[in-house]
């Protein structure tokens, strides 16, 4: 990071669960931080400890649409485009504003990147393997991706979108960084996202049936949010574009039924398994290569699964419980 110098920033998608952890270390380093968010999976919530800060804005928008006057008229030194649901039951919901989110809405931002000199970093995803050929999954792999299936609206737009962005840097119309993110998880999940950490989690904390797809033998690899928060940064401020994209994401490959052990142990719960039906296009397995991030970046992840399972079971399990007040709360920097 350059020291002391503050950059104009905007992050697109800033309320969600990594935007915020993203925004959050962006106003620590004494940046100023403009988060445009539609709150369609986001929340002012995740901001509370931001929203009162004097270098922070939260201005509500769609990046589909045209963007909101306020955001237009400020000069941005760097965008980060973290704007899309990304947990499938919640991306399936409304699939055509899912893949207009990526390929309308980081055109978009690429078009705002072009006329501030700005540099725009892509959130991609492991997603743009499909279910892998190989593995485990390295950047020049063109992925196995069901075109006309129910994660096609996320799969393909995010495809899309880093077409988009190569393009753009191609003509030398914007410098542009593109992250694969795969698996994330920590604090500020939703509880109600879907995703198999949340669900885990919340699940064994109420005693709920722990919900286990197909047979579990699936496979993840999970990365703990302020390790890849740590990743989005180091890609965007590299001074020299990588030319492709850039996996980020934890090599550490579990099964789901390896997920499910670590947190009830963790969690001291008793709660049941119960299987459900495996989602269509469920990908088998999932691992990602980061040998590109290693060389390039310097970086690796560096929080164990056990250690970050339980700060993020802590937070899960403070969410039960009342909050404090808006002026009780710390804020940041
Ligand atoms: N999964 C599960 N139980 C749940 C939610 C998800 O077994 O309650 C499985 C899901 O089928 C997938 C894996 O966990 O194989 C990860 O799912 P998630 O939706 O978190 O992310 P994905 O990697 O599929 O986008």
């Amino acid at each position: 990071m350059p020291e002391k110098t503050s950059l104009s920033i905007l992050v697109a998608g800033g309320a969600g669960f990594v935007g915020s952890h993203l925004c959050e270390r962006l106003i620590a380093d004494g940046h100023r931080v403009v988060c445009l968010d539609n709150l369609q999976t986001g929340s002012r919530d995740n901001l509370r400890r931001l929203e009162a800060h004097e270098r922070f804005r939260l201005r509500i928008g769609d990046i589909v649409r045209p963007l909101p006057t306020r955001v237009s008229r400020t000069r941005f030194d760097r965008i980060y485009n973290l704007a899309c649901a990304a947990s499938p039951p919640l991306y399936q919901r409304d699939p055509e504003h899912t893949l207009l989110t990526s390929v309308l809405g980081t055109d978009r931002l690429l078009r705002l990147a072009e006329r501030d000199g700005a540099r725009l970093l892509q959130a991609s995803t492991s997603e743009v393997y499909g279910d892998p050929i190989a593995h485990p999954q390295v950047e020049s792999d063109w992925g196995n991706v069901n075109c006309t299936g129910p994660r096609a609206c996320y799969d393909e737009g995010k495809r899309a979108a880093e077409a988009l962005c190569f393009d753009f840097e191609r003509l030398g119309r914007a410098e542009v960084r593109v992250a694969r993110i795969f698996n994330t998880y920590g604090p500020r999940l939703s509880a109600h996202d879907g995703r198999v950490v949340s669900n885990l989690v919340s699940q064994a904390i109420a005693g709920e049936d722990i919900t286990v797809f197909g047979d579990g033998a699936q496979t993840r690899s999970f990365c703990f949010v302020a390790d890849l928060v740590e990743g989005l940064m180091r890609l965007m401020e590299h001074p020299v574009s990588p030319r492709g994209p850039v996996n980020l994401g934890n090599p550490e490959e579990l099964t789901i039924r390896q997920l499910v052990e670590v947190v009830l142990e963790l969690t001291g719960s008793s709660s049941k398994v119960v299987h459900q039906r495996l989602p269509v296009d469920d990908p088998r397995r999932r691992r990602p290569d980061i040998t590109r991030a290693i060389e390039i970046l310097g970086w690796r992840p560096t929080t164990s699964l056990g250690d970050g399972l339980r700060t993020t079971i802590a937070w899960f399990e403070a969410q039960d419980r009342p909050r404090p007040r808006q002026d009780e709360t710390e804020l940041v920097a």
